[in-house]
């Protein structure tokens, strides 16, 4: 070892003993007669400090260190005279006497430090110095952990770890997929997998019983600021279980994590219905951390003349606690909000719950005191607070206001980032209708079964079966889902003629998978967690990126190895790829 110590580990009860660090220079500082300099590994950062009475040259030296040298430093640790409270090493300072240079850095082109002066861009191209950052690499450092984490807790329940390939055909989870040209196979291509769906299902039929992975997944979508290309999840998948069983065993697995990673108790997970939360909450992710339910009005306000809610399909309301105060200006700031064209409203509604107990709205014209009171009675709001009403059509309407609800729960302070209110969604719709084509897909995939009781209404009324799957939803983010599968060939491919699959094609595709379902496959379920976002959930920011050690941004690119990349026409010619396009 090149040292004896890491550059966090040292405090006062080290003073007096001879030291040997290795690091970074993140800063130097030179104050004529001292000079100090801050030496930076993964573990911290400990402060040198070098004298010029009692050692001229050697302070002289220290002088020329520039910005990310890398160097090792043999001193005695001393206490400092002013101590510095934030740091763990900030009462002790290294009195070096001999240090080597082990390697010079030029300029970095930003700043390595807590907060950094370099764009996204920059600090995207040079990741590998981003990452020396310490919130960046703790951001990786508590990602390592909650791997290791994931990986005990699923051991100790007898989950067996499997690799399932990458190289492999179309699974359908409804995302399109990056495809690998086959150059043994000359016009074939293998598709790299959305998920080991059917690998870790094909597994269940050959007996292991529990099965996990924190497996790499690629699909190739539209990108948002929280999605990336390729993502991690922990996939896991049991035999002989039940829905209840599914929902016990990962509940566990995440009040695990909260425990050891975070030191937080999670109470019982809260479980909602899939049509409770678009109730309630106009959303399949409800951010449970605050009520302020959505109301619905419409009965109570039609016919009565307004005809901006006689039109509409739905006349929805929340009432937002202590807010009656709201300005004209805040509430006209307001208007504009859900005029936005992301939400497309015509307009908003207000009614000013005033703290003598009064109602005045924004539509005294039509709505006469008695009546908001009714509407205060269905919003339960109480004096001092503020009734929010949106009207148009059903589903626009649920959308924004869920919207507005989580706005307004964000202005109020509700949706602390320490808290967490963790849920499972459940009895999600099987099928949902597309509106052009009229076609049936899968909300989930097309091995998710139907609830057993909403089973007889496969053929009659597919639009309303439920389907036996679950999501896990924290703080309004979905962590994670999964269903109990069909298991049974002739449902499988009942399934499959329903999503519009020729039996033929259905063959062609998953025929692997229903010849499986023949040789005695048992009933089985599983579920999968966007491991980047549960990372970055737990690390308290809302994005994925800084939690996983080399992102694409939002093109899709790595821009710090130029990729994607044109490759050479002699590489395509062996592909058996052709092209028209100079390479
Ligand atoms: N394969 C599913 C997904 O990626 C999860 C599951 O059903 O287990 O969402």
């Amino acid at each position: 070892m090149l040292r004896t110590h890491t550059c966090g580990e040292l405090n006062l009860s080290f003073a007096g003993q001879t030291v040997t660090l290795c690091g970074w220079v993140q800063k130097s500082r030179d104050l004529g007669g001292l000079t100090f300099v801050d030496l930076r590994d993964r573990y911290g950062i400990t402060q040198l400090i070098f004298n010029m009475e009692t050692n001229a040259s050697l302070c002289t030296q220290a002088r020329q260190l520039g910005r990310e040298f890398v160097i090792k430093a043999i001193g005695t640790v001393a206490e400092r005279s002013s101590k510095n409270p934030k740091m763990n090493t900030g009462d002790i300072e290294i009195h070096v006497t001999q240090f080597e240079i082990l390697n010079a850095s030029i300029t970095p082109p930003f700043t390595i430090e807590e907060e950094t002066d370099g764009g996204d861009d920059l600090r995207m191209k040079y990741r590998y110095l981003d990452l020396r950052r310490a919130p960046v690499m703790n951001s990786i450092l508590l990602r390592h952990r909650m791997a290791q984490e994931t990986r005990k807790y699923l051991d100790m329940q007898g989950f067996v770890e499997i690799e399932t390939p990458v190289l492999i055909k179309s699974t359908p989870e409804g995302a399109r997929d990056f495809v690998v040209p086959s150059r043994m196979n000359q016009g074939e291509f293998y598709a790299l997998p959305q998920s080991p769906q059917t690998f870790k299902q094909l597994l269940m039929v050959s007996g292991f019983d529990k099965y996990f992975q924190i497996v790499k997944c690629f699909r190739d979508e539209d990108l948002r600021a929280d999605r990336q290309p390729e993502f991690t999840q922990i996939d896991c998948e049991m035999s002989f279980i039940e829905r209840e069983d599914i929902l016990n065993m990962f509940e566990g697995l995440v009040k695990y994590l909260f425990k050891e990673v975070k030191q937080v108790d999670i109470p019982k997970l809260e479980r909602i219905s899939y049509a409770d939360a678009m109730k309630y909450y106009g959303n399949d992710k409800p951010d449970l951390r605050f009520g302020m339910q959505i109301a619905e009005l419409t009965s109570l306000v039609q016919n009565k003349g307004f005809k901006v809610f006689d039109d509409a399909e739905v006349v929805v309301a929340i009432n937002v606690t202590g807010a009656s105060e709201y300005t004209r200006k805040q509430l006209d700031e307001l208007t504009e909000w859900v005029k936005r064209p992301q939400l497309g409203m015509s307009g908003l509604i207000y009614v000013k719950h005033n703290s003598d107990g009064t109602l005045k709205s924004s539509v005294d014209k039509f709505f006469s005191e008695d009546e908001l009171k009714k509407w205060a009675s269905a919003t339960s709001s109480n004096s001092g607070d503020l009734i929010l009403v949106l009207a148009g059509k059903s589903s626009k309407t649920r959308k924004a206001m869920s919207e507005l609800r989580l706005e307004m729960g964000e202005r109020l302070g509700l949706r602390d980032k320490n808290t967490f209110k963790c849920a499972w969604v459940l009895d999600f719709p099987l099928l949902e209708q597309d509106e052009e084509s009229g076609r049936w897909h899968a909300m989930h995939h097309p091995f998710t079964s139907a609830l057993p009781e909403d089973l007889h209404l496969l053929k009659s009324d597919p639009g309303n079966v439920r389907a036996n799957a679950y999501d896990m939803v924290i703080n309004g983010v979905e962590v994670g889902g999964g269903s109990i599968r069909i298991h049974d060939k002739q449902i499988q491919k009942q399934m499959f003629s329903l999503l519009g699959f020729s039996d033929e094609e259905a063959q062609k595709q998953f025929g692997f998978l229903m010849n499986a379902f023949e040789f005695g496959a048992p009933p089985h379920g599983g579920i999968a967690f966007g491991f980047d976002r549960l990372c970055s959930l737990f690390g308290g920011s809302e994005s994925i990126r800084d939690f996983i050690a080399f992102p694409k941004n939002n093109s899709g690119r790595d821009v710090m190895i130029d990729s994607p990349s044109v490759i050479s026409l002699d590489q395509l010619k062996e592909l058996g790829i052709s092209t028209n396009s100079p390479a």
